[in-house]
């Protein structure tokens, strides 16, 4: 069982040889074909188990299969298609590093944003335009006010470390996030939710932003 053997495409397996990835880790194996197959999936995964990857790849896939896609024409507002939130700017730029390795040359524009640090350099950023976008919660919903932003075309949404974002109090912030892309996208969005523990309140945010989800511990 290799990378080789799943289908996400010539760029993206090339990407992964490069990156020396060769087999996929059990959280890779079970979740890159459950995504890849456009279901919602709540994952149970620590740190080091390669979750990165695990939803890193199939959003890659997915919107090279579709960066073409029609996005709105309106004045100089971008549309990220895909969403990655995670808690904390360390993660966020890991998460991001990793994911510009495997978009090398698909075309796919991944942009990252976090508190802590000027907000003029990330917007100047963001709308030169992004394909996926990685943020903090609490950033993106400044960045929502500020910039030209739309996420209204997020195909695409992945939390990362959710039970770490609730413990820091981001519940507020990641129901308005995703209140802005509920209305035209119900039914077209896909939602994956990685935590390292299932909690009740995690099992709360993922029956309210999950459709008819797949449940993976590993
Ligand atoms: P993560 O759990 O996503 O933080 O990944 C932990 C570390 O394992 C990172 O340094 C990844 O680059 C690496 N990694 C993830 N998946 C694989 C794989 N299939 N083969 C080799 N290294 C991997």
């Amino acid at each position: 069982n290799t990378f080789a053997d799943i289908d996400l495409g010539e760029l993206l397996n090339q990407n992964i040889r490069r990156c020396k990835y060769v087999k996929p880790t059990p959280i890779q194996r079970h979740a890159i074909p459950i995504a890849l197959a456009g279901r919602d999936l709540m994952a149970c995964a620590q740190t080091g188990s390669g979750k990165t990857a695990a939803f890193c790849f199939p959003i890659i896939s997915s919107i090279m299969r579709e960066q073409y896609v029609q996005r709105p024409r309106v004045a100089r507002t971008v549309y990220p298609l895909a969403l990655i939130l995670s808690p904390t700017r360390e993660l966020s730029c890991q998460i991001h590093d990793e994911a510009k390795k495997f978009s090398y040359q698909t075309g796919v524009k991944v942009v990252v944003a976090y508190g802590g640090a000027p907000i003029n350099q990330q917007l100047r950023e963001l709308e030169r335009g992004v394909d996926i976008l990685v943020a903090t919660p609490g950033r993106l919903v400044d960045l929502l006010e500020r910039a030209r932003l739309s996420l209204q075309m997020i195909r695409y949404l992945a939390f990362d470390e959710a039970d770490r974002m609730l413990d820091m109090g981001f519940e507020p912030q990641i129901r308005k996030i995703v209140e802005q892309m509920d209305l035209p996208n119900r039914g077209v969005r896909q939602t994956m939710l990685f935590s390292a523990t299932f909690p009740r309140e995690i099992q709360r945010l993922a029956s309210d932003f999950l459709s008819n989800y797949i449940f993976l511990a590993v």
